[in-house]
């Protein structure tokens, strides 16, 4: 005779970023389950363990998705100035690290406890190393078996919060359940890849820049309509850094990158100047002084370059100048969900609230988080995603 079921009124699946937020908003009756010895695992190791909690400039348009409009309500009501009066009131101290990426002075423990202590105010209760399994819907209640510590116990509510996340580093216990949990009451789910994520190269062009790994540079890269202005960096594999990161969201197999070195120089006229200056030195020598030398040397072997550049017409420099700003790379492959730092895609948007994360097909049935089809770019857009979505639930909860 199996036990009697914990009948609770919202139950969460999945303490991370989201989870925790909207525990924090859900009101009485709130218990949050997740299969982790301990929550926010992503948000302890974020942000190089500083956690980049939110960006200054957060806006809909840092965010893609099916529906570009549909992040828009949830993170007008509840803001990045929002969040950040939440950490000033924890005595959090922060800092801007560079366009607007806010991270923690001290560790990102800080923000895990914040949460913790706003599940608690709240009065959430919290299950760890716990499986959710069978989900069924009944009666305008849920009831999901869960396993924890070999034992299965039963939990029913009337409203469940999907709220673990998207795939990207399975280590870390990502599993995709939202997106089935999803399909299965009828939702749509999108095709999911792996996003902000280095990007890699075939065997041969890694050959080709064997003396590159550790060499980063200054560039602006361009891929289907889409331009970051960051650093990129050379890796073993392929290519990484900020500005790979961001444009690996856009990029698809089969597409080349077009990388524009040192964007903020007028590198033709600067070409020229030097020629007027020091027109004895050495192509690649020049290239070294605004490139990285390692970079300057290969590019000056890549493309060929010999010669003083007293020996350069204006249409040689010319040419230079659209190889350096306009040059292609093809990347195969990338480093896939192992490395990434978020889902591309998932649960659809188009019947789901915008404005409470409510399932239009199934009343009580909430998504929040990375497991929706919203991803934001790089530097703080994705958490910030999770505490308005989370909150955005958490409030319609509270106050049905
Ligand atoms: C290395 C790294 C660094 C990052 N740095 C930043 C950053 O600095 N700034 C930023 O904005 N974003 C960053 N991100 C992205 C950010 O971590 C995510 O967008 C955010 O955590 C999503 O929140 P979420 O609550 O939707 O999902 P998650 O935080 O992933 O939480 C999902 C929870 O569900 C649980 N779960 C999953 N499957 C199951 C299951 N089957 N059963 C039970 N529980 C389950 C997981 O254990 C987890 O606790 C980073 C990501 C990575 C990987």
């Amino acid at each position: 005779m199996s036990a009697k079921p914990t009948d609770v009124t919202t139950l969460i699946l999945g303490a991370g970023a989201a989870g925790m937020m909207c525990a924090a908003h859900a009101g009485p009756g709130t218990l949050v389950i997740d299969h982790a010895k301990a929550p926010g695992e992503k948000i302890r190791i974020s942000g190089g363990g500083r956690c980049n909690f939110t960006n200054l400039y957060t806006e809909a348009e840092h965010f893609l998705g099916e529906n570009p409009h549909f992040p828009k309500s949830a993170l007008s009501r509840y803001t990045q100035w929002d969040f950040i009066d939440l950490v000033d009131r924890h005595g959090i101290a922060w800092h801007e690290k560079t366009l607007g990426q806010l991270f923690c002075d001290r560790s990102a423990k800080d923000i895990i406890a914040l949460l913790r202590a706003e599940m608690e105010r709240a009065g959430a209760d919290l299950w760890l190393e716990a499986e959710p399994g069978e989900i069924t819907h009944a009666d305008g209640r849920f009831r999901v078996e869960v396993t924890q510590g070999g034992t299965p116990r039963s939990v029913t509510a009337r409203n469940l919060v999907l709220a673990t996340g998207g795939k990207s580093i399975p280590k870390m216990g990502a599993t995709g359940l939202a997106y089935r949990i999803a399909a299965q009451f009828g939702h749509r789910v999108t095709e999911t890849r792996p996003a902000l994520v280095p990007l890699t190269f075939d065997e041969t062009r890694k050959a080709g820049f064997a003396d590159l790994p550790g060499t980063a540079v200054d560039t602006r890269i361009t891929c289907n309509g889409a331009s970051f202005d960051e650093a990129m960096l050379f890796t073993h594999r392929g290519l990484s850094g900020p500005a790979v990161l961001q444009i690996s969201s856009y990029w698809r197999e089969g597409d080349s990158l077009s990388v524009c070195l040192r964007p903020d120089l007028d590198l033709f006229e600067h070409l020229r100047a030097r020629r007027a200056e020091a027109g004895g030195k050495a192509l690649s020598t020049v290239l070294s002084e605004i490139l990285p030398r390692k970079l300057a040397l290969h590019l000056a072997a890549e493309l060929g370059l010999a010669g003083n550049l007293a020996d350069q017409s204006d249409g040689a420099l010319r040419a230079l100048t659209d190889q350096l700003t306009r040059w292609e790379l093809t990347p195969t492959s990338s480093e896939g969900y192992r490395t990434a730092e978020v889902t591309l895609g998932g649960v659809a948007t188009d019947a789901i609230s915008s404005k409470t994360m409510e399932s239009a097909l199934v009343p009580g049935l909430f998504v929040i988080g990375e497991a929706l089809d919203v991803t934001g770019w790089l530097g703080g857009y994705n958490f910030q995603w999770a505490w308005s979505s989370g909150v955005a639930a958490g409030r319609a909860i509270a106050t049905r």
